[in-house]
């Protein structure tokens, strides 16, 4: 076949520099059927050296390409809004500034049109290695070649990488900031063949921005080393200082912009001051109105995070915590099991969620005021990202903004002080005012909303019924029957409120097939969500093919997806059709408080019930303090050395109980807060006896 050799050229070079860009190395270069099978290809006559000669050329911009290869890979039928045009800009090659909320699908932005320049590869720019592993996981259940190049790999693995990147043989390769910078890495990236850069949080290059990072400066340089490859930029949160920010940095050439909506319909925005107590039980409350369901609560500190989580456990209610204190692998774990359903809540930090794609969760609520709008934006936003309804509450208090204050205080750079101010300015009067929350967060990015009332906020309705009514705190119930200890969540019919849980699904068949995915995923080392997203769980459950053709028209399930795991999904149907059952065997797991008091009649330290409990001490001195003062436990003269006890029995007399700072102030410094704690705790228990 004479014209095998022009086809593969044609392909390499993109019929631009035909002539002069014979590739010389040929075994880097598609195969006949691969480039047949992964592009349309259209016949053209041209003329070469003289001669007519047929050449088969990519019709990379018909409509029908883009949405063949969407439903191939994806297993998509249709774009959301603004993807498939700049899937488009950048198939011609065009510099382009993304800005998409999250949940709006930018990745698929770059990863398609990466997939569809064959023998070329797109370098993708992404500041969270975590984020990088979880990608290229996903491309490869998809069936799209993908690596990531970073310190975590042995050396020999890196060459192997950088080999084959070299050869052509990646779509898409992920590189951190720091890796891209280094001298080496740029002359070796010269040798890729490089369809075009993807600069991922490109917000982070700007220090007007919330998340500036001194690594992607070094971005700048990109242009300068590679003056021929497109550059796109994407980000989720940008105001327009930053878009103009992110545009000068990386010496975009006339790039092709993009912003979607801040507007997230499908999101109810609440807002609430409450003082602790409320805010306790504002979150019971929520919760048990979201059972069934993943949620995700954000909590300012360490301390917060497992004191709440140990507070909802009291209560019944299962829930994981997340924060960057703990080790790497209890971490990556507690995340896995939410991500995977075994556990709905998840209490974190702000170190949680950069990087997770879990597209249904019901609610996202914060217990302390964020630190800027563009914070909460993201934070917030992980909530409906399979755009069903979902709610963010934001449960803050007086203190929080002090607090904010505090910090901002601290910061020594004017420059940077003063964009704090504008920050911490803008947060609470979005906290504080009374005009629509979805406006107020357009309005900050920029944007200039034509509509007047969302429809889908506290100020424009009204809050849920359930959570303006007078709050009435639960006090932990201890020591109740075991039939109501932590057991699995069992899903629920939803209430009339609480729309987005499918309720045409059997929840039976729900369970059942998440419980296959959670096998499925642990056996092959992945995420859940990397094995199906939630939604094309609920649809498999609405659906329930009956052959391989019918799976392939539930959403998200391509070719590949389906070769993997199509029969293994029609077994699993079958065999719940003759009764099989989920069989999750509920945790049998101590209640926090006490596992506490167990543990310290067994005569085990505090520091030794942190290690057992995986706690901070803080948060167990904490516990203990709280179940003397409710006389739940009998205070243990051990906990504190006798003559410290009674030099603090001796302030308290002077000072009173009411408050800890004063009595920390008047004691000598060698005594700790904890220490005052559990003694005012011992105190106060006696004075509601007198
Ligand atoms: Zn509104």
């Amino acid at each position: 076949m004479q014209w095998h050799g022009i086809l593969r050229l044609d392909v390499f070079c993109g019929l631009r520099n035909l002539p002069e860009e014979i590739p010389r190395n040929a075994a880097a270069l598609p195969t006949l059927s691969e480039v047949l099978e992964l592009q349309a290809l259209a016949p053209a006559r041209l003329l070469i050296d003289g001669t007519s000669r047929t050449l088969y050329t990519p019709r990379m911009s018909s409509e029908t390409d883009l949405v063949a290869a969407l439903r191939r890979y994806w297993g998509y039928d249709s774009f959301r809004p603004l993807q498939e045009r700049i899937v488009r800009s950048l198939l011609e090659g065009h510099d382009i500034c993304v800005v998409m909320p999250t949940g709006g699908g930018k990745s698929l932005c770059y990863q398609l049109p990466a997939a569809m320049l064959f023998g070329k590869t797109a370098i993708v720019i992404s500041p969270l290695i975590a984020l990088m592993q979880d990608q290229v996981a996903q491309l490869a259940q998809m069936g799209i070649a993908a690596a990531l190049l970073n310190s975590s790999l042995a050396g020999d693995q890196q060459s192997v990488v950088m080999r084959k990147a070299c050869e052509g043989q990646y779509r898409l390769l992920y590189l951190s900031p720091e890796r891209l910078a280094r001298a080496d890495t740029v002359s070796w990236l010269q040798r890729v063949p490089i369809s075009f850069f993807a600069i991922d949080e490109a917000h982070c290059i700007s220090e007007w921005g919330h998340e500036f990072r001194p690594e992607y400066r070094q971005l700048s340089c990109l242009r300068l080393h590679f003056p021929d490859s497109p550059i796109a930029a994407f980000t989720a949160s940008a105001t327009r200082r930053v878009r103009h920010d992110i545009i000068d940095q990386l010496r975009l050439r006339n790039p092709h912009k993009y912003i979607a909506s801040f507007r997230r319909p499908n999101l109810r925005y609440v807002v609430k001051e409450c003082d602790g107590r409320m805010q306790s039980s504002l979150l019971v409350r929520a919760l048990r109105k979201y059972s069934g369901s993943n949620v995700i609560v954000y909590a300012p500190t360490i301390a917060r995070v497992e004191g709440t989580v140990d507070f909802l456990e009291e209560q019944g209610i299962p829930a994981i915590a997340y924060h960057g204190k703990m080790d790497a692998r209890t971490r990556r774990r507690n995340q896995e099991r939410w991500m995977s359903d075994e556990v709905r809540v998840l209490v974190g930090t702000i170190a949680f969620g950069l990087g997770i794609n879990k597209a249904a969760v019901r609610a996202v609520i914060h217990l302390s005021l964020p630190k800027s709008i563009e914070q909460y934006y993201q934070e917030a936003g992980r909530a409906g990202r399979d755009g069903l309804p979902a709610d963010c509450l934001l449960l803050w208090q007086k203190r929080d903004a002090g607090l904010l204050a505090h910090f901002v205080e601290q910061i020594t750079d004017p420059a940077e002080k003063q964009r704090a101010w504008q920050r911490y300015r803008a947060i609470r009067r979005f906290a504080e005012s009374k005009s629509c929350r979805h406006r107020q967060i357009c309005s900050h990015f920029g944007e200039n909303p034509k509509w007047a009332s969302c429809g889908a906020c506290d100020v424009c309705v009204s809050e849920p019924e359930w959570l303006s009514k007078p709050a009435d705190v639960e006090r932990p119930k201890r020591r109740r029957s075991a039939s109501l200890a932590a057991g699995p969540v069992r899903p629920r019919r939803p209430e009339s409120e609480e729309k987005g849980v499918a309720a045409d699904v059997d929840p039976e068949l729900r369970e059942y097939l998440r419980e296959w995915r959670r096998a499925t995923a642990k056996q092959q080392g992945v995420p859940a969500y990397v094995v199906m997203h939630d939604s094309s769980l609920e649809e498999l459950c609405r659906i329930r093919p009956g052959s391989l053709s019918e799976l392939l028209r539930v959403s998200g399930f391509g070719e590949r997806k389906a070769e993997l795991y199509g029969q293994q999904i029609l077994d699993a149907l079958g065999q719940f059709r003759n009764g099989a059952r989920a069989t999750v065997v509920p945790e049998k797991k101590p209640r926090p408080a006490e596992e506490t008091i167990r543990l310290l009649a067994e005569g085990r330290t505090l520091d030794e019930i942190a290690e057992i409990r995986g706690r901070q001490r803080a948060t167990v001195v904490s516990m203990v303090a709280d179940l003397v003062e409710q006389g739940d436990l009998q205070f243990q003269p051990g906990l504190v050395d006798y003559e410290k006890q009674v030099s603090i029995e001796a302030a308290c007399a002077r000072l009173g109980l009411e408050r800890l700072k004063p009595l920390k102030e008047a004691l000598p410094p060698e005594i700790t807060f904890e220490e005052i704690r559990l003694v005012v705790a011992r105190l106060r228990r006696q004075q509601k006896h007198q």
